[in-house]
């Protein structure tokens, strides 16, 4: 079920920013759930107007999402970004985003998740939304549109702070989405293979033992001893003059 409201080709997508939730990590339903309810509560008269929508997660339930996708943090891929449909068969059904109806009927929006009046999307996170955007505008081109897709700010269409800084990304957006190859050098550049150098095994050279140098020692001299016979004979010349002595 589509809502018949669309005026072909879908040509333009428009930039916004939710100041609602980052939302960090979490799953599509909970996101989809999050803008449905926000859009009942601000656009939709709190259920009052049927929203004509499906919802993208939830077969048979219609959503009030004003927007065709969202992005937010994803940690788990090489973007550290996601997007999320908000609504079921996005290209094909109106949502009430950029204040301008016959934009609304040419264009697509993203809600990109959180407030970025004081902050930036990383460039990896554009990339993001450049590589979704590519496909669209390669698409449009082959159909026989040589100007593709515009990517406009809602501020362009209505008197908003919307996107907030995001407005300062656009012309890097559309590089990205013109430059894929010079963007993924940049962004995601090639590792090179890791070199194992070989191991290397040093030749064996026999050790040679470390011999200490023989401490040098003095020649000894041997004391010069009186042998002993004649030692004896000295003592009994000693003895006999005493006797001598003694006798006079
Ligand atoms: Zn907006």
């Amino acid at each position: 079920m589509n809502d018949d409201n669309r005026v072909y080709p879908v040509d333009v997508f428009v930039l916004h920013h939710s100041t609602g939730p980052d939302f960090v990590d979490t799953d599509d339903l909970t996101i989809q759930d999050w803008y449905s309810n926000t859009g009942k509560a601000r656009a939709y008269q709190n259920g009052a107007i049927n929203p004509q929508h499906e919802h993208p997660g939830r077969p048979g339930q219609l959503t009030y999402a004003q927007a065709q996708f969202s992005g937010s943090v994803d940690s788990s891929n090489k973007y550290n970004y996601k997007l999320t449909d908000l609504i079921a068969r996005p290209w094909n059904n109106v949502a009430w985003h950029a204040g301008n109806w016959g934009i609304n009927q040419k264009s697509c929006g993203i809600e990109c998740c959180g407030n970025y009046s004081d902050k930036l999307l990383e460039d990896r996170q554009l990339m993001c939304i450049a590589d979704f955007l590519r496909e669209q505008d390669i698409a449009l081109i082959n159909a026989g549109y040589p100007n593709g897709l515009q990517v406009m700010l809602h501020n362009e269409i209505y008197a908003t702070a919307c996107p907030g800084r995001i407005s300062e990304q656009r012309d890097t957006l559309v590089d990205m989405i013109n430059n894929p190859t010079k963007w993924n050098g940049i962004l995601f550049p090639a590792t090179p293979p890791v070199v194992t150098p070989p191991v290397v095994v040093p030749p064996v050279t026999p050790e040679v033992p470390i011999v200490p140098e023989a401490p040098v020692t003095p020649p000894v001299t041997p004391p010069i001893k009186i042998p002993v016979k004649h030692h004896w004979f000295i003592l009994f010349l000693q003895w006999l003059l005493k006797l001598l002595e003694g006798g006079k």
